[in-house]
């Protein structure tokens, strides 16, 4: 063999190495596809793909994720000119759009979600904030007027219930406990992001162990709930992309809200109160775990959906 053809081969081989790298890049195939397809096209095709991988949200998922690309343009003012879609943005959009064919969230994709009336910062560390959540915040906001109170929010994960409390009421402060410091780091950027800095303390821990000493006028947690062996057949987005720190509930889905519901005597101070968020099915549950820890005013109240989603109550007033 001569010099000259074998740095020939070489540089194929090159060549080679580089084009199997590229078709692993997950937005390739898209790409590919996509070559002289204009926007409508593309978000055909796309809606297309999303669907057959299972997203039944395929039409709100594809408008999203093209209205990232584009952003701060609309969808529908790029559809109208073709000036303002160019083939990178195309490129872009292949990358993201390849993420969520492989199931992963939307929110982590877009890397935040609302929740209440803010915009937080979501990654794969945290659960991300969903609506039902929001039945929870407005029970509080019912019942919490604002007026000087010290809350703390256990296993805050994204510090989405933290930080939209805090928000309503400005007079309040508050804690926020998780055991993961990735969580913690994602929180308090929201924290921040939200301007309650000065409001919001963090700090890791488990449950209420870190809080020997401290007590509250309002204890609020959206625990893991799952049972353990449901979680295996949850959606990918969850299953295979949220923390199983915030999911897994355990064997029964209560071992959460049995700490819990345990150390609340000793955190509440008297009158104070509780809510805690519940899966669909725990309601009967988790209130009676809360009248064995000798809590009042026991409340079990529905998500927008109509199913139990948030048990509340108090401590008692005064000792005997
Ligand atoms: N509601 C969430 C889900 O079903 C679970 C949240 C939790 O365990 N706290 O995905």
């Amino acid at each position: 063999m001569t010099r000259d053809s074998a740095s020939g081969a070489a540089f194929e081989a090159a060549v080679q190495s580089h084009a199997a790298d590229q078709a692993s890049r997950p937005g390739f195939a898209l790409v590919q596809a996509w070559q002289g397809m204009d926007l409508a096209g593309i978000r055909r095709h796309l809606v297309a793909a999303l669907r057959a991988v299972g997203i039944d949200e395929a039409d709100d998922d594809a408008r999203f994720l093209i209205g990232h690309v584009l952003e701060p343009v609309s969808l529908a003012q790029a559809l109208a000119d073709a000036a303002l879609w160019s083939w990178q943005d195309a490129t872009r959009l292949a990358d993201l759009a390849a993420l969520r064919l492989q199931r992963v969230p939307l929110s982590q994709i877009l890397g935040s979600k609302p929740f209440w009336t803010l915009d937080l910062k979501v990654t794969g560390d945290v659960l991300t904030p969903r609506a039902d959540t929001e039945a929870l915040v407005e029970a509080v906001l019912a019942r919490c007027a604002d007026k000087p109170l010290h809350m703390l929010d256990l296993g805050t994960g994204s510090g989405a219930i933290l930080a939209a409390l805090l928000s309503e009421r400005p007079a309040w402060t508050g804690q926020g406990v998780d055991l993961s410091p990735a969580a913690l780091a994602v929180a308090q950027q929201n924290i921040d992001a939200c301007a309650l800095t000065a409001r919001a303390q963090l700090a890791r821990g488990r449950w209420g162990e870190s809080l020997r000493g401290h007590s509250f006028d309002l204890v609020v947690s959206n625990p893991p709930y799952i049972v353990r062996e449901v979680l295996a057949r949850l959606e990918p987005e969850v299953r295979d992309h949220e923390p199983a720190l915030a999911l897994d509930g355990g064997e029964d889905g209560l071992d959460a809200y049995r700490v819990i519901m345990a150390d609340l005597p000793r955190l509440l101070r008297p009158g104070g109160w509780f809510a805690l968020e519940i899966g669909y099915d725990q309601g009967a549950a988790v209130l009676a775990l809360a009248q064995a820890a000798g809590l009042t005013a026991l409340e079990c109240l529905p998500d927008l959906s109509g199913h139990d989603r948030v048990v509340l109550g108090r401590a008692v007033l005064q000792n005997g």
